[in-house]
This record gives structure tokens, C-alpha cells and sequence, in this order.
């Protein structure tokens, strides 16, 4: 729900009104908070446009994990210290008793609301509502309506938006397999649009499963490696049930190339039954494969994270997999799916690693996103790590309870705040 109000279902026509979001979002924020995070505002000052004080800072980028001020200026991070002079500010926003992180990105969240059955909101479900500064959506949008993705969903959302264009340049009929049929791809089509789309589209998204390519079994995998290779991208590649054979997918796959539902139950996974990653896991890894998340409806059981733990196979990125179908648990929101994270035994200045710099790496962005250093995009947000019981399913419905939830509190994007944020129930 939104803090105190009603839960909004991802199908509703369309996002909050602003209005609705003050009158429900931010009134109940700031009684949460005891009207403590409430800006500031003093007469200009000039060095910071907006300076977030107190806080407990994680930055993976830096290795910092401490209170600390961080200083903004026309959209940029332009200064991190123990202490900033507060009279140099414009506003202030006092961030004591949260963490302050750079802003979460989240690789895998279905965005194309209208267009794509699975679609939400990218502001509301996925974006700046829940704490994520950055979404990408991975092949919800095709080739050939990768304009009206820009325009409708690009464009339009506050949450910055890129993506990975589905390797079947056309869309398929409902219900029919995405990648199944070879009227779908036109592999000139593709590279062109990712070639002229740079700066949204940051590689080629294939399902290498039995149930999306069909009869077509490893060729659509074969077409995203070619495109990926020919635009100087990644290819990112769903798993599942094969064919393809998981061994013969992550065969293909080269350095910075991603495989999202990484912890898969057995059989569709990277584990054997008995929780061994299979040995083409551990040889793409060397290689510089990279694993996601892409947590979904069906993709993120408790067993395969706690073999990776227990084998030490590494994640790179958390991310949601958010959709229609799992918007109401059992991910809900990407806070919650830390959580998850923070209930199996990562320490939290992993977790916020999983959740900024990993990613920013998976989409060659570190230099801009993923840090607090000086000079970057100033996306920040601002959490908390709430004490209470919270009950944590995972895509198996295998139900734990935890005694933590990650709950955002603010995010900061492009030095803009937002506090309307959207916390799930607890149980
Ligand atoms: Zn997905």
C-alpha cells in the first residue's frame, strides 16, 4: 500500500494523481516519520541545491558505510562529507535514522503498461514509488514498437527508463510463444534499432525456454548473441525449462552477458538437486557472465539462493521481474525483495551493492549511476530498515518470516525528492 493507504492493484487505469498522492502518499510519509524527513527550505544559499544530512551512507563505489552528508547541486552529487554547512543550502533534507544509498536500479521490470499484457506502471509499481531510481525493462518492447515504448513509457515516466530489445523484432500473437515462430525475427531490424537507440537500449533480451522459443528451441539465443556481439551489447538471457539445455545457453554466453532468474528452482536452474551449480555455471562466471535475479512470478526460490550462499556462487544484481502477475506478491516491490535478501544472511551493505553498483556495472553505467561519487547523477534513496515481523514468500509460495523489511522512505532523482512511496503489507 501506499504508506497507510489503500493498496492500488497494478491493472487501475492509470498512476496517483498528484494530488492523490499528496492528499494519501506524502501526509501519511511524513506522520510515519514523525514529520522528522520533512525539507527545509532557507534562503538561497548557493553551494547545494538540496543537501541530505545525517544519514547512514552506503556507497559500494567508495566502501563507505557511515552517517554522512551528501551535497547536491543542479542534478549532481557534488560533495559527500561527515559534515556539510547547512547555511551553504538552499533546502535541506535531514535524513537521520535512514540509510542513504546511490539509487536502486532494477534490470528486469515489465513496464510497457498497454502495450505489453504484463506491463505496470513504471513510476508507481516499479520506479520512484518504490524507492528505483532506474528501471529497465527486459524485452517487453520489440523492435518495431520500440518508438511508441519511448515516447509512451521513456518519455514519459520520472523513473529514468532503459531497456533490452526483445530478439523477435515483432510482437506475437496473445498466448502464442514470444520467440517461437521465425515470422517474428528480422535480426537487421533489431541491430538497427539498438544501434540508433543507445541511449535506452542496452542490449538484446532472449527466453531461452521451452515455453517462449518453441521449436525454434536455441536459435533465438544464437540471434541475441549475434546482435549483441554486432552492436557491442549484452545479451541478456531468461532461463528455464528446456529446451534449450541450460548447460547449451550459458555455453554461448560471453564476458558481460546476463543470465536474470538465476535462482531458479530445480529443474530450470543454474543447481543441480542437490544445490552444485552445474559446471557450465561456474565456467561462464570465469568468463564474465553475469547473474541477476529477475525474482517474478516463478523465478526465486529460497533453496536456489541458499545454495548459492552455501557453494558461494555470487549475484550481481538483484531485480524484480515485476508484472501483472507478481506485483501482488509474491515480489511486490523491490524493498521487499531486499528483504528477502537480508532474511537469507547477506549483510545489507551487500544487498544495497546488489541493488546499485552491481547493476550500474551489468549496464556499463558506473561511471554515472550505481555511486555517490562526486560529479554523478544525483539518484539517491533514502531507506529504512524496519524491525518488525514481515512474511517473505518466495515464487514457490514457500512462505518465511523475517524481522526486517526494506522500506524507502525518499528517493532523490536528478536532485528532484520524492516521498510518495509504496510499502506492501506484511503479511
Ligand atoms: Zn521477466
Amino acid at each position: 500500500m501506499y504508506q497507510k493507504s489503500g493498496f492500488r492493484p497494478a491493472t487501475t487505469p492509470g498512476p496517483l494523481s498528484r494530488r492523490s498522492f499528496l492528499q494519501h502518499g506524502a501526509t501519511a510519509v511524513a506522520l510515519a516519520a514523525g514529520a522528522r524527513h520533512l525539507l527545509s527550505a532557507q534562503p538561497a544559499g548557493g553551494d547545494f541545491d538540496l543537501l541530505v544530512t545525517g544519514g547512514t551512507v552506503i556507497d559500494s563505489y567508495s566502501d563507505t558505510n557511515k552517517t554522512a552528508d551528501v551535497g547536491i547541486k543542479a542534478g549532481r552529487i557534488v560533495a559527500v562529507a561527515d559534515r556539510l554547512d547547512r547555511s551553504r543550502a538552499t533546502r535541506v533534507l535531514d535524513a537521520r535514522g535512514l540509510y542513504v544509498s546511490p539509487g536502486w536500479i532494477d534490470l528486469h521490470a515489465h513496464i510497457f503498461r498497454g502495450v505489453n499484457p504484463l506491463g505496470v506502471d513504471a513510476d508507481r509499481d516499479a520506479g520512484v514509488n518504490v524507492g528505483v531510481t532506474t528501471v529497465a525493462d527486459p524485452g517487453g518492447f520489440c523492435s518495431d514498437d520500440f518508438p511508441q515504448f519511448r515516447r509512451e513509457v521513456v518519455e514519459k515516466s520520472v523513473t529514468r527508463v532503459l531497456g533490452f530489445v526483445n530478439v523477435a523484432a515483432h510482437r506475437s500473437k496473445p498466448d502464442a510463444p514470444m520467440q517461437g515462430d521465425w515470422s517474428l525475427f528480422d535480426q537487421e531490424l533489431t541491430i538497427k534499432t539498438v544501434l540508433e537507440n543507445r541511449d535506452v537500449i542496452k542490449g538484446v533480451k532472449v527466453l531461452s525456454s521451452v515455453r517462449h522459443a518453441g521449436n525454434l528451441t536455441i536459435t533465438p539465443t544464437q540471434l541475441a548473441v549475434q546482435a549483441a556481439r554486432e552492436t557491442g551489447t549484452h545479451v541478456v538471457a531468461h532461463i528455464g525449462m528446456a529446451p534449450p539445455l541450460i548447460q547449451d545457453v550459458l555455453n554461448l554466453l560471453g564476458p558481460g552477458d546476463i543470465v536474470t532468474h538465476c535462482f531458479k528452482g530445480f529443474p530450470m536452474g543454474i543447481f543441480h538437486r542437490d544445490g552444485r551449480p552445474v559446471a557450465e555455471a561456474w565456467k561462464a562466471l570465469e568468463r564474465g557472465v553475469r547473474f541477476d535475479l529477475g525474482h517474478g512470478q516463478g523465478s526465486f526460490a529460497w533453496a536456489a539462493g541458499r545454495s548459492a550462499l552455501r557453494h558461494h556462487f555470487p549475484l550481481h544484481s538483484l531485480s524484480t521481474d515485476i508484472h501483472t502477475g507478481s506485483v501482488r506478491g509474491p515480489v511486490w516491490t523491490y524493498g521487499r525483495t531486499m528483504a528477502k535478501f537480508l532474511h537469507l544472511g547477506y549483510p545489507l551493505p551487500e544487498v544495497v551493492k546488489f541493488a546499485t553498483l552491481g547493476p550500474a556495472r551489468l549496464i556499463d553505467e558506473e561511471k554515472e549511476l550505481g555511486s555517490l561519487s562526486p560529479g554523478t547523477v544525483a539518484d539517491l534513496t533514502l531507506f529504512r530498515v524496519a524491525e518488525k515481523k514481515v512474511v517473505l514468500t518466495d515464487s514457490l509460495n514457500n512462505r518465511e518470516t523475517g524481522d526486517r523489511d526494506v522500506e524507502p522512505v525518499h528517493c532523490i532523482r536528478a536532485g528532484k525528492v520524492i516521498s510518495e512511496m509504496k510499502i506492501p503489507p506484511a503479511a
